[in-house]
This record gives structure tokens, sequence and C-alpha cells, in this order.
């Protein structure tokens, strides 16, 4: 970014007053061209479809589910604060106006309509994956029916007019790429004008929106420093130029990502999703403004995540927040808290972090931590229910952790379940140049024109509980391109990848991509065995004996009853009891325990950390 901060503070105002009637990019035209094209590239939605597993199944769940939800209570909170007549029965929780609010223990009417946009950005990508035409249609309809609520009447006295605009702004801007609304832009100039009053000069931290008046608590909690992504994604999308000048003012760079951008770690104290998800603000600024800058801010600010504020599933912030480094309070935090892991929004903001820094860097160990949070935390998550009853925080209490509902009805992690869910396609392949990388192994199939033929790659897998994958390729002719497989940094050297049963001369090195470049023809078959390693994973440094045992991607979570203590070596020698089970095993000296992982536990109580101070 060029623009100092001196100097574009003094021309916001402008900005702001110029953009309400600056001219759109009308559908039709070019679109405006980023700064960078990144070496590998996302699949559109519809070219990867998932087979049958448990990344399907947790998909159409949630598709079906919003499918059913009725619209009427879907806009009623729009529709009251508009005036409009308002049929249906409130949705209740978060999501309905209510005067019950208040932020120290009734989140009833915390932030009325907070996830319709991400409702409608689930639908529609959920449309680009399956061509569905009765989801476009309800897409189509659920922004037809929001644009005459909006006014910035909607935002009087509302506590988070960024957040909830910010997902609005998501939706709408999905409906129109994905689900081909024809109204959806205009309807984004609305919701834009509506909100614009109601926006600070610029993005503020916690601290600083603490420090201002403020008439409520939850006032101070707002999200501006996360509106950027959208902001420029909307711009991307031919939504007008105003939108490219709202995501440069709304960049958190005086607290965030110039300290970031440094080198320094300004994640403890904060609040742990929301600058997880700005994090793709920052790479989004990267891509379109060419700011290496907010490149470094964004690399940097992930690896701080992984190597200083991860448990061993890859989830983060207990009770929401980041913690000091050499502080022990991530430790701590097991005897204190069963709000061990934000998941579904969590895994959203770390699924979109790592697609990003991948695509730039084809550095696999992005690929490495998007694996172990999607099969230690959101892919366990319990599905929603119809009375809004949502999955929010994983629980890694050291006394017992059990899975569970959020008291809240309709949460944030309602809206970004059906999002990720719709995502776990387009992060499972990426297009580089010269092919195809294989990012998750996972079941799908993924279709693309390489080397001038008409390639379906089909993956077969039960991965991670079978550590073997097999990948067929079909192809109109043959056709010359690589596919670049991820070789997690956790396999050991008895990895070996084989094409048509012989052994590949390609390295599989841990912590690469094997790139394996020839002519495939139709009936080519790669298959990778993945030697699996066993660690033991310490909670913090500051706790060296609280230990969670990690097989290849797999947290293995202790099924009560079990010993306060075991030994290390002990531990060491669990297994599957049968190959491909889903029951892990290990006897010790103070009895036998049974380990599961995530996904695989209902409503029995666990442990993931065990005490190994003996
Ligand atoms: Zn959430």
């Amino acid at each position: 970014m060029c623009t100092s901060r001196r100097s574009f503070l003094k021309t916001s105002s402008a900005l702001v007053a110029a953009s309400v009637t600056a001219p759109r990019v009308l559908r039709g035209d070019p679109l405006p061209q980023p700064a960078i094209e990144p070496e590998l590239s996302q699949f559109n939605y519809g070219d990867v479809e998932l087979l049958e597993g448990p990344l399907r199944q947790q998909f159409d769940e949630n598709h079906k589910f919003f499918m059913a939800l009725d619209e009427d209570r879907l806009l009623k909170p729009f529709r009251q604060r508009a005036g409009l007549p308002a049929p249906g029965d409130e949705m209740g929780g978060w999501y309905s106006n209510s005067d019950d609010f208040n932020p120290h223990g009734n989140f009833n009417g915390f932030i009325p309509g907070h996830t319709f946009g991400q409702y409608l950005s689930g639908l529609a990508r959920a449309y680009a994956v399956t061509g569905d035409k009765p989801t476009q249609a309800k897409v189509d309809r659920l922004v037809r029916a929001f644009a005459p609520t909006l006014s910035s009447k909607f935002y009087a006295g509302y506590h988070l007019p960024a957040y909830t605009y910010d997902k609005s702004c998501c939706g709408l801007i999905d409906a129109h790429e994905f689900a081909g609304c024809p109204t959806a832009l205009r309807t984004l100039d609305a919701a834009t004008d509506a909100v614009l009053p109601h926006l600070p000069e610029k993005a503020l931290s916690r601290k600083e929106q603490y420090a201002r008046p403020h008439a409520n608590e939850a006032d101070c909690w707002d999200e501006t420093y996360t509106l950027p992504e959208n902001f420029f994604l909307a711009w991307r999308r031919g939504a007008g130029q105003r939108y490219r000048d709202l995501a440069v003012r709304f960049l958190e760079d005086d607290f965030y990502f110039n300290p970031l951008a440094e080198g320094q770690n300004v994640l403890p104290g904060e609040h742990a999703y929301s600058h997880v998800n700005a994090f793709s603000s920052a790479m989004q600024a990267y891509l379109v403004l060419g700011s290496q800058k907010h490149l470094r801010a964004a690399t940097n600010g992930f690896n701080f995540l992984r190597d200083t504020q991860s448990f061993a599933t890859g989830g983060w912030g207990p009770d929401e927040n980041f913690r000091k480094p050499g502080s022990g309070e991530i430790g701590q935090s097991l005897a204190k808290s069963h709000s061990s892991f934000e998941t579904p929004c969590g895994a959203y903001g770390h699924f979109k972090i790592t697609r990003y820094l991948l695509r730039v860097t084809r550095d696999s160990r992005y690929g490495d931590s998007m694996e172990r949070v999607l099969y230690n935390t959101v892919l366990g998550s319990l599905p929603l229910k119809e009375d809004g009853s949502s999955f929010y925080y994983s629980d890694y209490n050291s006394a017992w952790g059990q899975k569970g509902y959020h008291r809240d009805k309709w949460p944030c992690c309602s809206g970004t379940l059906p999002q990720i869910a719709a995502d776990y396609g387009i992060s499972a392949y990426f297009r580089s140049r010269s092919g195809i990388y294989v990012n998750l192994y996972v079941p799908s199939r993924v279709k693309a024109n390489l080397g001038g033929a008409r390639v379906t790659l089909e993956q077969h897998t039960e991965y991670p509980h079978h550590m073997t994958t097999s990948i067929q390729v079909t192809a109109d002719r043959e056709a010359r391109f690589a596919l670049s497989l991820r070789i997690p940094a956790w396999t050991g050297p008895a990895t070996r990848i084989t094409v048509n049963g012989k052994r590949a001369a390609e390295d599989a090195r841990p912590g690469t991509f094997a790139r394996i470049e020839r002519n495939w023809r139709s009936g080519d078959r790669i298959e990778v065995e993945f030697d699996r390693t066993m660690q033991l994973e310490a909670v913090d440094p500051e706790h060296p004996h609280l230990v969670a045992p990690v097989s290849g991607p797999l947290t293995l979570f202790t099924l009560a009853p079990a010993a306060d203590k075991v030994r290390r070596d002990d531990l060491l020698k669990l297994a599957q009891v049968a190959s491909g089970s889903t029951n892990w095993q290990v006897k010790t000296s103070s009895g036998s325990l049974s380990l599961r992982p995530f996904p695989s536990i209902h409503d029995e109580k666990y442990r993931l950390y065990l005490d190994t101070s003996i």
C-alpha cells in the first residue's frame, strides 16, 4: 500500500461522500484485474464433487437444512426494523430483535439478522457445487425480499454494524458470483449505503473502541478490521471502485498489520476468530494492491497462530482469546475452560487463510495445517438443529470434555458451518499452470482441461483411517500435465507413490508436494501409501507433561474412564484396534485406554490432553 495513513485520513471523508454516487461496473463489463495472480488458482465450485464420505455428508446435511429454513423467519428482523409487515415466527437467540440483550448474560437480540448473509452465501455456494435449481431460486428470492428492507434505519442502535454488514456483503457478492443473482450487486449498493453512516472513519481495534464513548459494552466488539476481504472481493466481482476504496480505508494497519509485518506477535489479548479472519483481508490487500507488507503480515500472523496459539487439534484461542507465549495460559486454560476452540467459525477462517497462503507459496505445510483442523475439529461438529441449537466450542477441559450445543440459538457458528462445508471441495484441489495440486485426501472427483485434454481425476480413500489413497485418471486423449501430491510433514520414510503399480521415481519428501509430470492416459492410477508417525504433543512449552497423542493428521481423544496419569512410553504404543477402524487402544501400566478421533465421538466424555508426569 502506498497511501500514507496521514494523507489517507485526509481524503477518507471525501471518499465516503463520493462513493455513494460512484458508478458501478455493470455485469458484462470486463472485471478489474488484481495486481497479483497467485501460482495456484481455485477451481470453480462445480468442478469438484465430493463423493460419499463424511465431508459430503456434512455438506449435504447443511444444504438440506438451509433449503428447509423458512424465508419469512429469516427476513423477519429486517422487515421489523424497516417497519414492513413481518410474518412468520421469530428465529430467536442472536438472530431476533429483542430488548432482552445484556452483554453480561443474555444474548437474545444481540445482533439481529447477523447470519442472514452467511446463510445466503452458504446457499449460493451450494448451488455452485450442485447446480440445484431450487437452491438458486431460493437465493434469488431471499435477495429480492431483503432489498426493500434496506435503509440506514436498520443499524440505528445496532451493536455491531460492520460485523453484520460484512456477512451481508459476503452473501450478496456470493449470490451474484455463484448463483448468478441479477439483483445482488444492486442490493449490495443499497446495503452499503445503509451501513456507511454507522461505520467509523477507519478500522478500530477493540482497545480503540473501548476508549471511545459507547452506550453499551457490546458496541466495542465490532469487527471493522475484517471488512476489507469482502470489499476487495466485491470490487473484483464487478461491484465498482468504491468497494476497493472502502477496502483500503478499513485495513487495520496501525495496530495489527504493520506490527505483524515487522514480525511482532501482537496476537495475545486479541479476540481469536475475528483476528484470524482479518488475515484474509491482508491477503486480499496483497493480491489486489500487490502490497508485500500485507503478505508479510498474513504470513507472520499465521505462523504465530500455528506456532504459539494452537492446540494439538489445530484449533486455537481458548475463551476466544489469544494468549501470551511463555505465559503457560494455554495449558492453564485446560483446567479452567470448556470453551477451547470456536470451531465452525475458527475452522472457516483457518481454511480461508491456509487456502490463500497455499495458493501464493505452494508450501504444503498450509495444507497440513488445514487437514489437521478438518479432521480434529469441524468435521466433528454436531449438526445444526431446527431451533437454532449450534455446535460452537470444542471442549478440551482436562477434567472431562464433552460435545454439546451453545446456550444461545443461531450464533455466529451457525453461519460459518454451511460456508465451510461448501468450501471443502475447492480446498481439496488447486490448479497450477502445468497441472493439478492434490491438497486433501478425500473421496472426490475433479474436472479440468489439462494439456489439451478433458481430464477427470477420481479419488477414492478412507484417509486418515486407512493411510492410502487412490486416484484414477480419465482423459479424452493422452495429455501431459503435472500432478502434485501433498506429502505431509509428519510422514515417515516408508511413504511411497506408485503409478500403475510401479514405484514412481519422484521423491515423496515429507513437507513438500511430490510432482509427477508425464503423459497421462485414461485408466492411469496413482496410489499413495502414507507412512504414519505417532507423536505426543505438549499443550504448551510450560506444560511439557500434558500431551495429546497425534497419529498422522489425527488427534486421538481418550474416552472415560482413564487413569489420571499415563507413561509416555505406553502411550506411544497406541494403535487402531483393526485396520481402518476409528477405535484406538493401548494397554498401560494403569489400565487399558480407549481413544477415538473427534468426529467419531458422540456424547461420551473424553479427554484430549493426558498427564504424563510419572
Ligand atoms: Zn462462531
